[in-house]
């Protein structure tokens, strides 16, 4: 069989690369050996899929290239993606911090793009495990239904995240065979796993959230922080995970819009005992807990001031050694990938195989949390769905 383009992988980066290729003309065959696809956008932003955000920017991605997105972000913006819901009449919101949802499911994301792809003439051939590629005068994509050909070839098979939905490793494997380098990889914006003391005692905290500023290695993100039964999660710490390296601390202000010492000392003079002082700051378990690891817990007039600013340094610096990640399983995204010196910012083509395209997760392009990730697959399919 013929076609001028196949692509592997029909998630976000896929399908959007065969609608503009198809829009061109080009007859498109997109391969997913999952049963549907796109089941990354369904379960995405807890199945109402934060599409993009609005203070879209380079900033926002990691990459051995920081400048390497810039182009495909330029080309494709978060105004071109809301421009296509409201064809639609797909409602959407912002949350906070600029990030967009859909206001009712993630599968109006996912039936527009299978839509745009019908009108743009895509055959999706679904349950189609690709194995392996070979370049003769066309390439040729050996998969479980017989051996594909084609002129162009897009890779757009994602991260190593979530294997249970699909993730494999082969758009690595393929970027190998054509002799492109691969840069580590790790999780991404994955929950942290504590060592057994902390676990004890995130294990009784499990299920409390409080807006924390969390930092390491110079990187500072505020928002809600989660105790979990293996450690931490919640927004602020999947935003740090993704530039945590093992051996390093966090560094935790659980306090970050007050002053502790301040409101300690406006109570120094009351008999108030410090657990319920706290309860007032924080819920009521961890107030309890924090006091018991801590501080104890005695009126606070009883306490010295030496030890009311301790107390305060360290509700505004708590440091905590995570053992390190919950791995690709709880993993949104996977760091690293297809060097990006390999290719054109442009058309995401690889400079040493002609007609050999990477879009998506599986290049080294990493947005943080906030729709950056399904940003960056919009855009980079778009912009080798221009050329490929
Ligand atoms: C739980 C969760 C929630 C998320 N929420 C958000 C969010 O709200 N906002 C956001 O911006 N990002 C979110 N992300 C990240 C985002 O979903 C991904 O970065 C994005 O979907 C990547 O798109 P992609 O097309 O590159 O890869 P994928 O969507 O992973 O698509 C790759 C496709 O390739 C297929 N494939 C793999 N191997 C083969 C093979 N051998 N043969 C055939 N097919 C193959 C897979 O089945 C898959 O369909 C979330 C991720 C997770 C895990």
């Amino acid at each position: 069989m013929k076609n001028d383009i196949i692509i592997i992988g029909a998630g976000a980066a896929g399908l959007m690369c065969a609608i503009e290729a198809g829009k061109r003309g080009r007859s498109v065959l997109l391969l997913d050996h999952a049963e549907k696809a796109g089941q990354k956008i369904r379960i995405s932003g807890g199945g109402r899929c934060n599409f993009t955000n609005i203070h879209m920017a380079p900033e926002h991605y990691l990459s051995g290239n920081p400048h390497f997105c810039k182009s495909a972000l330029a080309c494709f913006t978060p105004r071109d993606f809301t421009g296509l819901l409201e064809k639609y009449n797909i409602q959407y919101h912002e949350k906070e911090k600029g990030q967009l949802f859909c206001r009712k499911s993630s599968l109006d994301v996912l039936r527009m793009l299978q839509d745009e792809a019908g009108k743009a003439g895509v055959e999706i051939r679904l349950r189609c495990k690709v194995t392996g590629v070979r370049k003769e005068e066309r390439f040729l994509v050996i998969t479980n239904q017989g051996v594909m050909e084609s002129e162009s070839l897009v890779i757009a098979t994602g991260g190593l995240s979530f294997p249970d939905l699909g993730a494999t490793g082969i758009g690595y494997h393929i970027a190998r065979h054509f002799g492109l380098r691969v840069t580590p990889l790790s999780p991404g914006l994955a929950p942290f796993e504590c060592d057994r003391n902390d676990m004890k005692i995130f294990g009784a905290l499990s299920g409390i959230s409080l807006p924390v500023r969390v930092s390491c290695r110079g990187r500072e993100f505020q928002g809600e922080m989660l105790f979990t039964h293996h450690g931490l999660s919640g927004p602020a710490i999947l935003q740090v995970s993704s530039y945590w390296k093992p051996g390093d601390i966090l560094k935790i202000d659980l306090l970050p819009a007050s002053d502790a010492l301040e409101i300690f000392r406006a109570r120094h003079g009351s008999r108030i005992e410090m657990h319920n002082l706290l309860a007032e700051l924080f819920p009521r378990r961890f107030a309890r807990t924090w006091c018991d690891l801590h501080a104890g817990s005695k009126p606070i007039c009883r306490y010295s001031d030496k030890e009311l600013m301790e107390m305060a340094a360290q509700l505004h610096n708590w440091e905590i050694l995570p053992q390190g990640t919950q791995g690709y399983r709880k993993a949104e995204v996977t760091l690293g990938g297809v060097d990006t010196e390999e290719l054109s910012s442009k058309t995401m083509e690889a400079r040493k195989a002609p007609g050999l395209y990477f879009v998506g997760e599986v290049l080294d392009v990493t947005g943080q949390l906030g729709g950056y990730n399904l940003h960056w697959a919009w855009a980079s399919g778009y912009a080798a769905g221009q050329y490929a």
